[in-house]
């Protein structure tokens, strides 16, 4: 850049400033101050935000983020109002897609008069089914509808080859969260499996059935998803890229499951018998095989209508909707009201046309002086970073040589893709609200489908716009902020950047962390899963990242149910990460000017931390938390809060903590891996 142009920009700057008010701080009405900072951080921080906020009834975990993750649903709302009242949109324009795809849905007299008549065809198609040959294309059916079970074969990027995408079997096969609900004895999964039948038994009844066929129905499929989840990998083991790393031929895959008839399910998807395949779990296919020759045609069937109508629920009429709440959402996740109809539709709009919504989303909420000011976190973390890895002293200079080259080619996408997806070709009518949720269904999985077997598309997103959240991803190494979360209190253009460091800053860092946490260290710079460490520097990074999974193991949600540190492990070590380079970034940026005024009584230090435990202070429902402690890699609010910090001496100096307070492990135990 010109320098002129430098010096245009600094004078903008300086005036924008000078006109407006001062920076905020923290939230200081949130903090719960007779809390001690150095027994309890995560009260001190919000205690008093919980105290005030409960969770509302209709969602499992509340705080500020969540609250302007709802507040982006009021947004939407509006624009898809706008939409739906809009008759003249073109036939296949975005707004016609969503105005008339949100309109049918918010239509809930007509949703409620057509009861379960537009699920009758599915089900028709697979009852009509005289073989396995004919049930296998009832299948293909509904994998078409995104109704994909027991095996799913979808695009995934070739760990080996990271520029082509290749043909991913994976296994997808229960109703209940994971393998454990059917496995284990203690009564807490023994009553999730009555409450399971009794929930397959109310929705066959719903669909007319009596209770004998009903009760029978859901016993045979909880025969069969057993057998399944016996062979299929727990959520911890599926971390593990290795675990999952098969690459396979035509021929092996044929031998691994004759019965299933591949020449014609490659030839349904569309792809040649010589493209590149994996499958995830040999074991679990072997399985497929055994029941396709074990299982009656009619169980099959069972199996089929019950997965279709499990997925198929909230399209349908208020008694099915109701229902499939009264279980996915109240029993296992603790919500004790169902969503609005409105939010419950602005979801699925955003989940099936989600890139058509979200363009309509940031044009009008997404300032560029936002993505301007990301990019340039972004930057400062990354040299953060750079910095942190070259200070390590326990990694030799020839890792660190391969971790920098590694850093070097992350990509940063901040607010929306550059290209939106074309969704011209669904159709989509203001009467036919089930009709369209299965055409956008089909959508997603031909999109998906239509990457297999070519280079990798850079440009895609894996979340939407109007998401509140962020991801890393190992095989484009990428780090990727939606616009959604760009906004208090993850991120705040009237904050000081103390407060934005600290949370915004920490999300970042977590991201970039992920590039070396247990999975994504396995990835080398070009996103293939090729080891880059010397064996000194792995047995050492394995056992620092073993000291985070040690810690978690002893975090506790109620008597008797704790952390699995291994499932939680990868999003811990990108916390502990986050929190120190966001903290590292935020000394950085201040090098050469005079040190930030303290505001409300906090230095920036203490502003930083405290930011960090608002942004994450998450009230969580117990069902919701006992959800997590089985099937989610990160771990609850609360010990994201308290695990990194209590590891991190800056925390400690900068209130002042003695030794021997809890939120300050003693040396033995601290850990630290970047
Ligand atoms: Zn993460």
């Amino acid at each position: 850049m010109r320098l002129w142009k430098v010096f245009l920009l600094l004078l903008v700057t300086t005036l924008a400033v000078s006109e407006t008010a001062p920076l905020k701080g923290v939230e200081v009405s949130d903090m719960d101050r007779t809390a001690d900072p150095c027994t309890d951080f995560y009260q001190y921080a919000n205690g008093t935000w919980r105290a005030q906020n409960p969770i509302p009834a209709s969602m499992t975990r509340w705080s500020r983020r969540w609250a302007a993750g709802e507040t982006t649903k009021d947004k939407l709302k509006a624009i898809l109002d706008d939409a739906a009242q809009d008759k003249s949109a073109p036939k296949g324009s975005t707004g016609q897609l969503i105005g008339d795809f949100y309109g049918a849905c918010m239509d809930d007299s007509r949703v409620n008069a057509r009861g379960i008549e537009p699920l009758r065809p599915y089900l028709e198609r697979i009852d009509a089914a005289k073989d396995m040959a004919a049930l296998q294309q009832a299948m293909m059916q509904l994998h078409d509808n995104l109704v994909i079970v027991p095996f799913a074969l979808s695009g995934s990027q070739d760990p080996h080859e990271p520029t082509m995408v290749m043909a991913d079997i994976s296994a997808n096969a229960l109703g209940l969260p994971e393998r454990d609900y059917y496995l284990r004895p203690e009564p807490r999964f023994a009553e999730a499996r009555d409450k399971y039948r009794q929930h397959i038994i109310n929705m066959f009844k719903l669909v007319g059935w009596d209770d004998a066929k009903s009760s029978a129905a859901a016993q045979t499929v909880i025969t069969m998803e057993t057998s399944f989840a016996k062979a299929a990998l727990s959520p911890t083991e599926l971390r593990d890229p290795k675990a999952t790393d098969h690459k396979t031929t035509f021929a092996q895959l044929q031998q691994m499951a004759p019965h299933v008839d591949w020449p014609d399910y490659f030839k349904h998807k569309q792809l040649p018998q010589d493209v590149d395949l994996n499958v995830q779990e040999p074991r679990f296919l072997e399985e497929v095989e055994r029941q396709m020759q074990l299982t009656s045609l009619d169980d099959w069937k069972i199996y089929f209508k019950w997965h279709l109508l499990n997925q198929a629920a909230s399209y349908l009429s208020d008694p099915l909707v109701n229902e499939d709440f009264a279980f996915n959402g109240k029993y296992l996740g603790g919500a004790t009201e169902i969503k609005p109809r409105w939010k419950r539709c602005v979801e699925d709009t955003d989940f099936l046309l989600g890139e058509a919504l979200g363009q309509k989303y940031v044009e009008k909420y997404f300032p560029p002086e936002a993505k301007a000011r990301m990019q340039d976190m972004v930057k400062n973390l990354l040299a953060a970073m750079k910095d942190d890895i070259v200070s390590l002293p326990w990694m030799s200079a020839e890792t660190k040589q391969k971790a920098l080259v590694k850093l070097s080619t992350f990509n940063p996408k901040i607010g929306y893709p550059d290209k939106w997806k074309d969704y011209s070709s669904v159709d989509v009518h203001r009467d036919l609200f089930f009709e369209n949720a299965m055409n956008g269904r089909k959508f997603l999985v031909e999109d998906d489908r239509s990457t297999i077997g070519r280079p990798v598309d850079r440009g895609r997103w894996g979340m939407t716009p109007p998401t509140s959240d962020a991801y890393y991803n190992p095989l484009l190494n990428e780090i990727v902020f939606p616009a959604g979360i760009l906004q208090p209190p993850a991120f705040n253009m009237e904050a000081v950047d103390a407060v934005n460091y600290g949370a915004i800053g920490v999300v970042i860092g977590h991201e970039v962390s992920h590039g070396f946490d247990d999975q994504g260290a396995q990835y080398d710079a070009k996103g293939a899963l090729s080891n880059w460490w010397t064996a000194d520097d792995l047995k050492k990074f394995q056992a620092r990242a073993q000291c985070v999974a040690d810690q978690f193991d002893n975090y506790f949600i109620e008597p008797g149910v704790h952390h699995n540190g291994k499932l939680v492990k990868g999003e811990s070590i990108g916390d502990l990460g986050g929190v120190k380079i966001a903290y590292l970034a935020y000394q950085k940026s201040l090098e050469g000017k005079p040190r930030p005024a303290d505001i409300d009584g906090f230095t920036p230090e203490q502003q930083f931390f405290i930011a960090w435990g608002q942004f994450r202070g998450d009230a969580t429902r117990i069902e919701q938390q006992r959800l997590m402690m089985q099937t989610d890699p990160h771990p609850v609010a609360k010990y994201r809060v308290i695990g990194p910090l209590s590891n991190f001496t800056e925390f400690q100096k900068a209130f002042q903590c003695k030794a021997d307070s809890p939120m300050v492990r003693s040396a033995d135990k601290r850990c630290e891996v970047w």
